[in-house]
């Protein structure tokens, strides 16, 4: 159906959203594609239900099909990540975050995550979020000369400041986080162990990075980047902290969940149960590599850590002696997506930055191959290298509608 005469304003610009995804390349690393079933089950009319409460015990009528559908994305979502307890309500990632933290601390409580500027997320205690404002926390890097996490460096922190909770997780860091060390850091001090796996969630759907579930008491997700699901969030867990996870998401943060959300992450679960998601999440890893590879032909560009075993890669720019909003900017007149992001020892600040992040979960679903994803690889240096070339500029906008035309969405 189509509503363009109901409501033009609005639905044309959906047309041009649409048409810019299609002749985009898009490089955001929390970014995906999700499936037109994924699609349809969030248009539904799931959407015009309350359903406060979970699955048999609800504040409201009619919610025998909610019930259904709920039910569905919690078992789905146990079977895939092999999980005791899951929570599928959480509107979003910092939804998540903000349940999980209140079911296992108190104000004030110290909590030992990952920097802002080396990777971590808002809602790992940067002083401009709610999670800064309410809880002590403290926060480990990246070693400089490695661009990777030290979890020697990290023990030692722990052991000196003795928070109650350590977080593991980023939104961009490109290496394989090793869940295990951080638990035996956790058990050193006697700290719960909470993983953000929003990044990451497909990957490890996928079997393409280290699961956390066996090593976390708690795990907290979004349901739209790597895995491919409705903008959303999730909390997995041990049984044993299922009752004040459901409390601290229902009443504690939320009233009703958003069930037609929920229909979508079902959705978008048993699409990853399925054995072609693995392939996916394998092709995801590969296609990062592929990209590494062409960077790696280009000496003024620097990959943090050297390269990347994920989803993405943190390229440094400044070899170019430009910031991350100069490339940002630039390439969006190219047609290739990506954002600013900090570096390691960031100079130039969060609004400026050193550097852009490259992600490949989005052009993976849209059936990117290697060879295709080292020739954007080479188009993003082209395009640097030539940015006062509006000529070249022009030729390389060219390459990318071809590549994208080769793709068309689903
Ligand atoms: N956690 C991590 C690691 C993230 O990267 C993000 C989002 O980018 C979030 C949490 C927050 O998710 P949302 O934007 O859905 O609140």
């Amino acid at each position: 159906m189509d509503f363009t005469d109901y409501d033009p304003a609005v639905f044309n610009a959906i047309h041009d959203e649409e048409a810019r995804q299609q002749h985009n390349i898009e490089l955001i690393a929390s970014e995906n594609i999700v499936s037109p079933a994924v699609r349809a089950a969030q248009g539904s009319v799931l959407t015009n239900k309350y359903s406060e409460g979970y699955p048999g015990h609800r504040y409201y009528g009619g919610n025998q099909y909610i019930d259904v559908v709920e039910q569905l994305a919690i078992d789905r979502a146990k079977e895939l990540f092999g999980a005791e307890y899951v929570n599928v309500q959480p509107h979003s990632g910092s939804g998540a975050n903000m349940a999980a933290y209140r079911a296992f601390l108190a104000d004030g409580d110290k909590v030992l995550a990952m920097d802002l500027t080396d990777g971590g997320h808002l809602t790992h205690g940067a002083a401009v979020s709610f999670s800064g404002q309410t809880y002590h926390f403290y926060h480990y890097g990246l070693d400089p000369e490695t661009g990777r996490l030290d979890y020697d460096k990290i023990l030692e922190m722990a052991q000196t400041l003795h928070p109650k909770l350590i977080v593991a997780g980023a939104s961009a860091y490109s290496r394989e986080i090793d869940f295990a060390k951080f638990r035996d850091i956790a058990d050193h001090i006697g700290a719960f162990l909470m993983v953000d796996m929003a990044h990451i969630a497909g990957l490890v759907a996928g079997g393409a990075h280290m699961s956390p579930i066996p090593y976390a008491d708690v795990v907290t997700t979004t349901t739209h980047k790597t895995l491919r699901g409705p903008r959303g969030g999730m909390i997995l867990a041990k049984a044993q902290y299922g009752k004040a996870i459901n409390s601290a998401v229902f009443p504690g943060i939320q009233g009703g969940p958003l069930d037609h959300v929920i229909a979508a992450k079902a959705v978008a679960l048993g699409e990853a149960l399925r054995p072609d998601f693995k392939d996916y999440a394998a092709q995801v890893v590969k296609n990062t590599q592929a990209m590494c590879a062409g960077f790696a032909e280009d000496p003024q560009l620097k990959m943090v850590s050297g390269g990347s075993d994920n989803h993405m890669v943190l390229l440094d720019v400044t070899g170019y002696g430009v910031t991350g909003r100069d490339v940002q900017d630039l390439l969006d007149t190219v047609d290739i997506t990506t954002n600013k992001n900090q570096v390691p020892g960031e100079q130039n600040g969060p609004f400026k930055t050193s550097g852009v992040r490259i992600g490949s979960a989005a052009i993976t679903t849209r059936g990117f191959n290697e060879a295709e994803c080292k020739q954007v690889a080479h188009l993003i240096s082209a395009a640097i290298q030539n940015r006062d070339n509006q000529t070249k500029l022009t030729e390389i906008k060219q390459s990318v509608l071809a590549l994208t035309a080769l793709h068309p969405l689903s």
